[in-house]
């Protein structure tokens, strides 16, 4: 939804990436998407010709990988680079694009933007290297962002000036985010709502307090429990005991199941999306979801 922010949470190998990539048709040969609608404004990204998608790819939606050098060309000055994409998809003069460049630079907080324009990428810090992606990420004020654990890298002040950075501009001109990463407290900080990926799948979903203060699914209700942070001091952390499956040969039935201490007879069968008690946009895809750490 306009101008709010979506954190898309799991581990290394859920699928998260893989998801971000689908939206805008990323995915390389040989993988492909198989079944299922990508909605964009109810219209389905999958039926858009190779050139709709061309227009829609940095101009509609835009996305921030986790290292900026896939966005930047190491060999061409900023300037360069941000006038490109702004003139792919704006009938605009070249004078005109370099404000609009530097007036992006300044919004992400990047000093003296006239003289950086004339810069390379190797003559930024990581995190300036982050911000010139975001600046060119938000250059066409696009309806959609898919940020792919773009702080991951960066040092936790650099990550906090970031994040906050990204969620101002969103909430100011109305852009939509999808935020990728395996941190919680990330998604706590800046997401509205959550969507908490599991061996290729949408487990839980719902709005960020909801979900977090009362996990309904057992796989959200182990990742919250194993950060430091959720634990008095001196006592062991919990952890989710295993490895998720490949996603190459899942087990039959609940893919949580091998790890699950609630799995009976009935998570054999592939659970369903159920509402969470009275409230309707909180689900979670488990036979027995919890309520206060418990099956209900
Ligand atoms: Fe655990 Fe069963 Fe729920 Fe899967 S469906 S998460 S195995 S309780």
């Amino acid at each position: 939804m306009r101008g709010k922010i979506l954190g898309l949470v799991g581990e290394s190998g859920s699928g998260k990436t893989v998801t971000g990539f689908s939206i805008l048709g990323l995915v390389e040969k040989p993988g492909r998407i198989e079944q299922g609608r990508i909605l964009f404004n109810g219209s389905d990204l999958r039926r858009a010709s190779p050139e709709e998608l061309r227009d829609i790819r940095g101009n509609r939606i835009s996305m921030i990988f986790q290292d900026p050098m896939m966005t930047l060309n190491p060999v061409l000055r900023i300037d360069t680079q941000m006038i490109e994409t702004i003139r792919a998809h704006k009938k605009i003069s070249y004078d005109d694009a370099r404000v609009l460049a530097r007036d992006a630079l300044g919004k992400v907080g990047i000093p003296s933007p006239d003289e950086r324009l004339a810069a390379y990428p190797h003559q930024f810090s990581g995190g300036m290297r982050q911000r010139v992606a975001i600046a060119i990420a938000l250059l066409h004020k696009p309806e959609l962002i898919i940020a792919d654990e773009p702080t991951t890298a960066l040092d936790v002040t650099i990550q906090a000036q970031i994040l906050s950075e990204v969620q101002k501009l969103c909430r100011e001109v109305g852009t939509a985010l999808i935020w990728v990463t395996h941190d919680l407290s990330v998604v706590a900080a800046i997401a509205d709502q959550i969507c908490v990926m599991y061996a290729g799948r949408i487990v839980e979903r719902g709005s960020t307090e909801s979900v977090l203060d009362g996990p309904s699914h057992p796989y959200t209700n182990g990742l919250i429990h194993s950060v430091p942070g959720n634990n008095r001091p001196g006592t062991p952390l919990q952890q989710i005991p295993g490895v998720m499956p490949s996603l190459l040969s899942l087990p039959v039935g609940c893919s949580f199941r091998q790890r699950c201490r609630y799995a009976d007879s009935m998570c054999m069968a592939e659970p369903e999306f159920n509402a969470v008690e009275t409230n309707r946009d909180h689900i979670a895809r488990c036979w027995h979801p919890l309520a206060e750490g418990r099956p209900a």
